[in-house]
């Protein structure tokens, strides 16, 4: 007994997970046409995910929701190695520093994955109408390849049920956490309360059939729409099973709030403080007969077993706890999908393309990355203002990183997994040995991105020179500007919003030095369009229809000193006025030092290998990776390299260049 509707969006995203929820974010922000399914029926609320690496909190700064994490999260610095000791007890090995303060401003973080869907869903509120629509499964997916190459057309089909109350065996709910998981509301912050109610679920099952152009497939390890896909996934489970918990410890174990590895012969636990006073552990229970693929039985594995394995290996130390608020068991899968992209008109993202152990806290973290890295480019491309082909960029960009979380965690996963204890002398223990090796590439400070059409690297290298360490395809390094205007400090995550354009870094240089000041007066001029020449990045490509007129603005950082420059003594076009906001005044910023703020310490430049004197250009793209780097002259090259990527007008797309 059904009732049946259709419909059509342009892109439709399948789960609202961290990876969906985040390419949710761009639909918002770009104003997107767009849906987001699924078939639970609230959000995540305890458990699961937990740790946030760095560069995650780099983007959740630029998407201006970070301060969040860092008021509820617990913050770690140092890792801790403890290993069994000369007299049958366990002794602290080793204590290895895991903040890197001159990479980052923030540091590695525990919350958990409710709050960041929290704190996604309400920025996407902020900015748009769109909203999860929950308890709708998708069921069916056809895929039209003859009009894949028209970008207007909408080649998906999929069939959606919206679960009614006669649905009740279907997998929405709590069905895939441990029964013991029923959320308390005690444990919720006032925030969340609203989406603890189950919604309103019609009587009838409602069938929709919706038509796409685009489609993200964010649903998760079971990935519904690779199966739908056929894409084969490579790898297989491995034979060991873990408890998960988290709780407010009763011990009197030293480390017992710092992150923490404990190894001794009774086995290998993991020890991770949190936020309101829980620690996570993770506990191996049990090891599956060698080989084994078939899931095991979660029903014989109990908290109160998981409990006296986490004795038997802090012992002599205690252990024990009154208030749990979340467990549940997992069985390690090492899986990637072999391709994560149909034609490039439906895409995989997150943890429907690689799956590995969660000690290693980066599915999360990748999940985001893969979600913030299509997102944009299919808004974007959906707008009219970004070229199709451009979206090639995403498995090429993402795919050999998921192909890389599997290798590392080919090598982390066996330091956990009945290994024999590390002997108490040793200097060097492995575990720090492979976190070492891994670690650029764990907190997210090397992606590694290849050349492209978005990623120019010219091949004489020419550009490198004038910005040593601005490389296109790596995220801007993090330095902390003045605003010339009104003199407060921001750190560049957050003046490089993800809002949605391109932005140009007009590194000026010291403007004091007559030379260079008319040398930014020829380059405001060519980008206005004015000097004769017939390049105008600004005003050359389509707009992103409802929000920006030109999807690339311009950023000015300068080097002389904040006090001896004057905000007017730069260009009109560098800080436009608008009849009701008056000046831009968060377009012009000074690297210089700061006495109130030590983080502002006037060396950007030098850490970006930039000449304080002649300086730079230098374009961000929207998710805040280095496209182009080139001299502060470079109009030319670096209007080619917008011109690969974005949508001129024209007279055929009915608009007329201001040019
Ligand atoms: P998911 O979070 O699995 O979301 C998929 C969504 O799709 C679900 O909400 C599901 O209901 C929906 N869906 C599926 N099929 C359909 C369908 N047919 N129709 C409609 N909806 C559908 N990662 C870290 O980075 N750090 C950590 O510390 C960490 N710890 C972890 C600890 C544990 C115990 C576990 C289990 C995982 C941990 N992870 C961690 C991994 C992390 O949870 C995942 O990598 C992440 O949730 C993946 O996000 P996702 O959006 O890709 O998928």
């Amino acid at each position: 007994d059904e009732e049946s509707t259709q419909s059509q969006t342009d892109v439709l995203i399948i789960g609202a997970g961290p990876s969906g929820l985040t390419a949710a974010y761009w639909m918002a922000r770009y104003g997107v046409n767009a849906r987001i399914i699924d078939k639970r029926d609230t959000k995540v609320f305890l458990g699961h995910a937990d740790g946030l690496r760095p560069r995650t909190l780099e983007l959740f700064d630029s998407m201006g929701f970070q301060h969040r994490v860092i008021q509820e999260g617990c913050i770690s610095t140092e890792a801790n190695i403890w290993v069994p000791g000369p007299q049958g007890d366990i002794i602290r090995q080793a204590q290895i520093d895991i903040c890197r303060v001159d990479e980052s401003p923030f540091l590695n973080t525990c919350l958990n994955q409710g709050r960041i869907e929290r704190f996604i869903l309400d920025s996407i509120r902020e900015h748009s109408d769109l909203d999860v629509e929950r308890s709708v499964i998708a069921d069916s997916l056809e895929y039209d390849e003859e009009l894949s190459n028209d970008p207007n057309s909408y080649p998906i089909t999929v069939k959606v049920r919206v679960l009614g109350e006669d649905d009740s065996n279907q997998p929405c709910g709590h069905g895939s956490e441990a029964a013991s998981n029923i959320v308390n509301r005690s444990n919720l912050l006032p925030d969340d309360l609203a989406d603890l109610a189950p919604r309103k679920k019609p009587q009838k099952t409602q069938v929709e059939t919706i038509k796409a152009k685009y489609l993200i497939g964010c649903d998760g390890a079971h990935s519904w729409t690779r199966k739908q896909l056929n894409i084969p996934v490579e790898g297989s489970n491995t034979d060991h099973i873990w408890g998960v918990i988290d709780v407010i410890p009763l011990s009197d174990f030293p480390d017992i709030r710092r992150v923490s590895v404990v190894n001794n012969a009774a086995g290998t636990i993991l020890v991770i403080p949190r936020e309101r006073g829980l620690v996570r552990f993770y506990v191996p229970v049990q090891t599956c007969e060698a080989g084994a693929t078939d899931r095991f039985d979660r029903s014989k594995i109990t908290r109160e077993l998981i409990c006296s394995r986490m004795q038997a290996i802090l012992a002599p130390f205690t252990f024990d706890f009154k208030e749990c608020s979340w467990w549940t068991v997992y069985q390690v899968g090492q899986r990637i999908a072999a391709k994560s992209t149909k034609d490039n008109r439906i895409f995989l993202a997150g943890d429907a393309v690689h799956t590995h152990s969660p000690k290693m806290g980066l599915g999360m973290n990748m999940s985001m990355q893969d979600g913030f890295n299509v997102g944009w480019k299919i808004a974007l491309a959906v707008a009219g203002t970004l070229k199709p082909e451009i979206l090639e960029t995403y498995a090429s960009e993402r795919h050999p990183l998921a192909e890389m979380l599997l290798d590392f965690d080919r090598h982390w996963s066996p330091m956990f997994n009945d290994r024999k204890p590390e002997v108490a002398d040793t200097k060097s223990s492995e575990i720090a040995l492979v976190a070492a090796k891994f670690e650029d590439f764990a907190d997210g400070w090397k992606v590694f991105y290849p050349a492209s059409r978005l990623v120019w690297k010219a091949e004489d290298n020419a550009g490198f020179s004038c910005a040593r360490h601005m490389i296109p395809g790596e995220r801007v390094r993090p330095v902390k500007l003045r605003n010339q205007a009104d003199g407060g400090t921001l750190w560049t995550t957050r003046v490089l919003e993800s809002d949605g354009p391109f932005r140009i870094l007009i590194l000026a240089g010291d403007i004091r030095n007559p030379m260079q000041k008319q040398r930014l007066g020829t380059l405001a001029r060519v980008s206005a369009g004015q000097s004769g020449s017939s390049i105008s990045p600004l005003s050359r490509y389509l707009e992103i229809p409802g929000r920006f007129k030109s999807p690339v603005d311009v950023l000015t950082i300068h080097a002389s000193p904040w006090k001896e420059v004057e905000l007017f003594d730069f260009p009109e076009i560098l800080r436009p006025f608008d009849s009701v906001k008056g000046w831009a005044y968060d377009k012009i910023w000074c690297d210089d030092a700061c006495m109130f703020d030590r983080y502002c310490d006037g060396t950007a430049y030098e850490k970006w290998g930039v000449d304080r004197v002649l300086g730079a250009l230098v374009v961000v793209r929207p998710d805040q990776y280095i496209g182009w780097v080139g001299e502060l002259g470079d109009v030319e090259e670096l209007t080619q390299y917008l011109d690969g990527i974005l949508v001129k007008k024209s007279p055929t797309n009915g608009v007329h260049s201001a040019l």
